[in-house]
Order: structure tokens, then C-alpha cells, then sequence
């Protein structure tokens, strides 16, 4: 029977949610193969990370550890993960698509004379893999061909963390043979994003503003829809690039990814930069005064009409709703 494994992450003392949409994606494939995903954490102190896994719907977890991956380095993290994947002979393994995975999962994938299949948005049948190409312009289907696990990571947003199962699983724990000597580089203190750094990646509602705000002055209008929805304020990149609001807030293939329950674009036209950055969210809802405007190719609701009538009606309408 096939199996299929997935690697957790831990960030800032919990799974973090995209490691929860990477369960996810294993649970969609091992149910394809008429089979249960197992996960893995990989550290030196992965005793309550693994206890929040097992409740997870998988068959079974495994913390890899080893008093060398107290802190993360590419050697300790690929060997260790060789060592377990060379015992286990798993059919898949998924990652998620993280800074980390992508410094040391090509070299776990190299040193099992496997590729890894980066940033998957998609498992269809087969099973294939798509990745987008081109900036989102065009999809890529991918099977694995000869025998050893096929690895993959899935992109941020493209699966939902809320549809991992629920469940319990049995524990256990795998040691690795790791000596100093094979660890080449010294880690130093994790990076740290700065107080200010804005996370959309895991905001839940957005409102993203773009060119059709015309002005910087005009801001506050979207400003003042976001806090009556609660929503973090994004935009697309021409917003940025004037420097009217910081690059952190950008979304799209030179921005971040993001994935919340709505996200409201405001004045934007829905280039494909913009939306390989955007149309994985739940709800797309879009204001755009051209009927014609691509973004409303993805929109789930559309409002025809003028961003400087339709923003602040609707904000207005927010307020009074909760008083
Ligand atoms: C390599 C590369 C990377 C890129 N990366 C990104 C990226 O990460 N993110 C990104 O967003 N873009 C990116 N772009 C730019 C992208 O191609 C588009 O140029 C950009 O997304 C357009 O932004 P916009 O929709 O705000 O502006 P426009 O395309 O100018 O659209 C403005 C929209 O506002 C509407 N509008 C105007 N006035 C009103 C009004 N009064 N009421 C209602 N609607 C109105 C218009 O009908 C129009 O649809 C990238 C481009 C390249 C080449």
C-alpha cells in the first residue's frame, strides 16, 4: 500500500498554519490512495508539537530528534530526514513551502537521487502535481516517475489548513546517527521579521486597494473600510511601487500569497501578477467601475460601480450593522 508522509514545521512555538495546509494536502492524496497520511516533526523538543499533531487524523507521528537539531542547519535537518525516508521507504512526502524546506529539501531529494516538486497548488489524478508557470500564466501537471518517495511542497494558500482531519495517532520517535563533523555550517539566532512586519499570509480578512484609488490621499477611505471589517489593508503592487503603502502590504508574484475567508479588492483590475497571489482566498469579492476588468473573472461577488460611492456606502452600512 502506498504511504505517504508530511513534514511539520514549528514556528514560534507552534505548527505553523501552513505545515497544517501541507496535512492537509497529505490527507487529500493518502484518501486518493486509499490510505491514511502519517506526519513527522523534526528537532531536539518536539514532545508537545507531536501531541498537537496526533490529534490530527493521521495514522501515525513521528518525532525525528536528535540533540544536533536543537537548532536548524541544512545538514543535520537532511540527514537526519534521509536516514528516516531510507527506513521507511514512503511513496510521497510532502512539504510545505517554506524558507526552510526550500534550503534543505532539494538536498534530501539529491541525496535519495530524487527531484522534489516545488510549490504544488493542486493534486489531481494520477496522482499530478500542478505547479504554475510562467507567473500563474500557465499550470503544469507533474507525476513521478522510476521508484523512492516522490517529494513535493505545497504553496502557501493553496490547500486549507481547516480541512486537516481530526483524530488520534500513536507517537513515536526515531533517532538518527548524526555526528558534529557532518553538520558544516554554525547556525546563528533564527530570523526574526521586524515588530512591524505584517503577516497577510494569515490574516482571515483583507481589503486590498489598488491604481483605482488614483491618489495617496484618497487611502483613508479604504482605510476606514478595513477597520470596520476588521481586515488587514493590502495592494496591489503599483500602490507599492509609489511607495503609497509599504511593500510588506503587497500581494501578488512579487508580493505575499494569501489565502483569507475574504478578500475585497478595491479598484484593482486583476492582472495575473496580482491574482497567482490572491485566488486561492475563500471569497474574492471585487469593486472595479469596468464590467470588464479580469478581476471579476475570479470574483465571487462583483460590484459594477465607483470605488468612491461603493467604499464608503459599504462602510457605512458595516457600522451601523454592529451598532
Ligand atoms: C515581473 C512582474 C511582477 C509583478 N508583481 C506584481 C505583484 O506582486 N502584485 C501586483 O499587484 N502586481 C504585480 N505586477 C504588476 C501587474 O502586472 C499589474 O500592473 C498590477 O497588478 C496592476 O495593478 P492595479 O490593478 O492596481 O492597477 P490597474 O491595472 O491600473 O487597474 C486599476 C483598476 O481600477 C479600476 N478603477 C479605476 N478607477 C476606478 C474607480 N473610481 N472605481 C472603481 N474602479 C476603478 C480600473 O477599471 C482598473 O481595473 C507585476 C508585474 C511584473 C511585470
Amino acid at each position: 500500500m502506498s504511504s505517504v508522509w508530511v513534514v511539520l514545521e514549528e514556528r514560534g512555538g507552534r505548527i505553523s498554519r501552513i505545515s497544517w495546509e501541507a496535512a492537509a494536502a497529505g490527507q487529500q492524496l493518502a484518501s486518493q490512495l486509499n490510505t491514511k497520511a502519517n506526519a513527522l516533526l523534526i528537532g531536539s523538543q518536539t514532545e508537545s508539537f507531536a501531541a498537537e499533531a496526533a490529534n490530527k487524523g493521521l495514522a501515525k507521528v513521528v518525532r525525528v530528534e536528535h540533540p544536533l537539531l536543537d537548532q536548524y542547519t541544512a545538514d543535520g535537518f537532511s540527514l537526519a530526514l534521509e536516514q528516516f525516508f531510507r527506513a521507511e521507504s514512503p511513496d510521497y512526502v510532502v512539504f510545505p513551502h517554506t524558507y526552510q524546506v526550500r534550503d534543505y529539501a532539494p538536498a534530501l531529494a539529491a541525496r535519495l537521487n530524487r527531484v522534489l516538486i516545488s510549490d504544488v497548488t493542486a493534486i489531481g489524478e494520477g496522482p499530478a502535481f500542478t505547479r504554475q508557470l510562467m507567473q500563474g500564466r500557465l499550470n503544469g501537471n507533474y507525476r513521478p516517475s522510476g521508484t523512492g518517495p516522490c517529494f513535493l511542497s505545497v504553496q502557501s494558500g493553496a490547500f486549507r489548513a481547516e480541512t486537516a482531519e481530526a483524530g488520534s495517532a500513536e507517537v513515536t520517535t526515531f533517532t538518527p546517527e548524526i555526528a558534529p563533523e557532518q553538520i558544516r555550517t554554525k547556525p546563528s539566532e533564527p530570523f526574526r521579521g521586524s515588530a512591524q512586519t505584517v503577516d497577510l499570509g494569515s490574516a482571515q480578512f483583507i481589503v486590498a486597494v489598488g491604481r483605482g484609488i488614483k491618489e495617496a490621499d484618497n487611502l483613508s477611505i479604504v482605510q476606514d473600510l478595513a477597520a470596520a471589517l476588521g481586515a488587514e489593508l493590502a495592494a496591489s503592487r503599483p500602490i507599492c511601487d509609489n511607495g503609497w503603502l509599504p511593500l510588506e502590504r503587497q500581494v501578488g508574484s512579487s508580493g505575499q500569497t494569501v489565502a483569507p475567508k475574504v478578500y475585497l479588492a478595491v479598484g484593482i483590475s486583476g492582472a495575473i501578477q496580482h491574482l497567482v497571489g490572491m485566488k486561492g482566498s475563500q471569497c474574492i469579492v471585487a469593486i472595479n467601475k469596468d464590467p470588464e476588468a479580469p478581476i471579476f473573472e475570479v470574483a465571487d461577488y462583483g460590484i459594477v460601480g465607483d470605488l468612491f460611492e461603493v467604499v464608503p456606502a459599504l462602510t457605512e452600512a458595516l457600522k451601523s450593522a454592529k451598532q
